[in-house]
């Protein structure tokens, strides 16, 4: 609950940027190694939209790899099977650049009446 509570609250946040229109989508972003259930947060989202003014709003969530980056060759690459050998010069020497977040990945809005203006055109 909490998770989904924030979600929505970076949406609010970031719609006082964008006077004059609704937010419909908003994708977050979510590292694998965050261990944040996917459905439970869409459920949990779902629950807290409902009969407000963003009942409308779709989630969509993106699960975000692990990456590590290797201490000797610099090089960034994904962490599959907990193998975090660089693939580059096989150090074991490699530190977790991300994989643990928990962020908005993006936010569509539509501006209000915009999708009733071709509608008016035609009466
Ligand atoms: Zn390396």
């Amino acid at each position: 609950m909490g998770i989904a509570n924030s979600v929505l609250e970076a949406v609010r946040t970031e719609m006082t940027r964008h006077p004059g229109t609704y937010p419909c989508k908003v994708g977050v972003r979510i590292g694998e190694m965050a261990a944040i259930d996917r459905e439970a947060l869409r459920f949990c989202f779902e629950a807290i939209i409902q009969e407000t003014d963003l009942e409308s709003l779709e989630l969509e969530i993106e699960a975000c790899p692990r990456r590590h980056r290797c201490q000797f060759c610099e090089c960034d690459f994904v962490v599959r099977d907990y193998n975090a050998r660089c693939p580059q010069c096989a150090s074991l020497e490699t530190t977790c650049i991300s994989g643990d977040e928990l962020e908005l990945a993006y936010l569509e809005v539509e501006e209000y009446g915009a999708s009733t203006v071709g509608a008016k055109s035609t009466q």
